[in-house]
């Protein structure tokens, strides 16, 4: 894009203003509108009330071309965004009759009656252009000002914001700056574990300039990093999707042993699949996750092809009770250890006599470190019938991030071991021995 257009982000919420929600929605807007060539001048957050989006939009207008609001769309009392926005630009709110029946189509599908509360939502500022959001009931809405100056409204679900950010937003901003409808944006999504995204980032680095027009994003989180191969539009449909093909390819080739999926996959269904491949059984013995584990491989439909049970063993003497741990290995080493882990895991094949098993016992924290383990140290093990594998991790993160983050590094354990080791499929027969 030629020429940097300014872009302030005005998010709305009192929730904001006090901090109970973190504002995740002024971070994605900037990232995503950077990254196409906008300049992000400013982002205000203002709490729900009337004057004060009023005179944040007012000031926005007069620092940037194009003011991006969200929150504020719903159908209750708290909820002025668009009436607010509608007067100051001089227009008024008028019944959309298509959205109105779309709205009462998206109630009926859910066998809901809709309150007559919701009927404002179908409300319009007249002249504004409709923004389509599938993902709820608010649509997003863009006015522009006889000078080119430009406001729109997203809802604050997070989830709608980003679909209409990339859907709708995105491609009208586009075509708005360089006059020309572009293609639809396209992308796709390469899901990596075990591997840092510092270390992603340098093994594709030479790759990045090859790929242009299309753009590659790094996206950590606690299940991996992701890397999102996109197409803004520059290209057309087709080309684009070879393109990004070919882009994956290379990815995939540079990052391989890392690579476990694409877009939504989740580990816990890659691994199944294996095991399921394989006919092998697994069961699992947690400390530190506390069943997350068991919750991550449930949650895949299925399951109970090859997932027999669990053990959540956060005490010692349940360690002992119903892993067989010994007394000593947990006196010598500590709960937190590689041989505990160890007999963790052979413990829950034992007593379930599932093939394979994953243990995980760590420290999720805030208390219980020391300078020798400290918080978010966790020790993974998993084994395939008789051969144990072990390894340690310095987890980053608070608890719960810990917690989540063990429980993938505990599935990617499996995966890799899985695909490694010379795994012996079971008959039909066995498999049903083992069940
Ligand atoms: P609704 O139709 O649900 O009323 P809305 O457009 O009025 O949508 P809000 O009510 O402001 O939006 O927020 C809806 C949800 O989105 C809330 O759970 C809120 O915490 C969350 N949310 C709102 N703004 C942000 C933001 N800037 N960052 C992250 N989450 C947000």
């Amino acid at each position: 894009m030629s020429g940097a257009h300014t872009v302030e982000v005005i998010t709305i919420g009192d929730e904001l203003l006090l901090g109970h929600t973190i504002d995740t929605n002024a971070a994605f807007i900037s990232r995503e509108l950077a990254s196409q060539g906008f300049r992000v001048v400013a982002r205000t957050t203002v709490g729900d009330v009337p004057s004060a989006i009023r005179d944040a939009v007012a000031a926005g207008l007069e620092r940037a071309e194009i003011v991006i609001c969200t929150g504020g769309l719903g159908p209750t009392q708290d909820d002025f965004t668009k009436s607010v926005v509608a007067e100051l630009f001089g227009t008024e709110l008028e019944l959309d009759a298509q959205l109105l029946e779309q709205l009462r189509e998206r109630f009926r599908r859910r066998g809901i009656t809709m309150a007559e509360r919701n009927v404002c939502q179908a409300e319009v500022p007249k002249g504004a252009t409709v923004l389509p959001n599938p993902r709820g009931t608010a649509p997003g809405l863009a006015l522009t000002r006889a000078d080119g100056r430009c406001c729109i409204l997203l809802p604050g679900v997070p989830q709608e914001m980003r679909g209409l950010t990339m859907e709708q937003v995105l491609p009208f901003l586009l075509q708005r700056a360089s006059g020309i409808k572009p293609h639809p944006i396209q992308y796709h999504t390469i899901r990596t574990t075990g591997i840092a995204e510092s270390a992603v980032a340098e093994q594709v680095a030479g790759l990045l300039r090859a790929l242009e027009p299309l753009t590659l994003a790094f996206l950590p989180g606690f299940a991996g990093t992701d890397l999102r191969i996109t197409s803004w539009g520059e290209l057309d449909e087709v080309t684009a999707d070879s393109a990004i093909n070919a882009a994956a390819i290379k990815i995939r080739e540079l990052l391989d042993a890392h690579v476990y999926g694409s877009n939504d996959d989740d580990l816990a269904k890659v691994v199944g699949d294996l095991l399921r491949q394989h006919r092998l059984t697994v069961a699992v013995a947690e400390s530190c996750t506390g069943g997350l584990l068991g919750k991550r491989l449930t949650a895949i439909p299925g399951s109970s092809d090859y997932f027999v049970g669990g053990i959540i063993s956060y005490s010692d003497r349940l360690k002992q009770q119903l892993l067989g741990v010994r007394a000593e290995t947990l006196r010598e080493h500590g709960a937190v250890s590689e041989a505990v882990v160890q007999e963790m895991v052979r413990g829950v094949q034992q007593s379930t006599g599932a093939d394979c098993g994953i243990a995980i016992t760590g420290i999720a924290g805030p208390g219980g470190g020391s300078a020798e383990k400290p918080v978010g140290t966790v020790w993974v093990a998993c084994a395939i019938d008789d051969a144990v594998r072990t390894r340690r991790f310095v987890l980053p993160g608070d608890r719960e991030e810990i917690r989540e983050r063990a429980a993938q590094a505990g599935l990617a354990l499996l995966w890799k071991t899985l695909l490694t080791e010379n795994v012996i499929t079971k008959s039909a027969s066995t498999a049903s021995l083992v069940q």
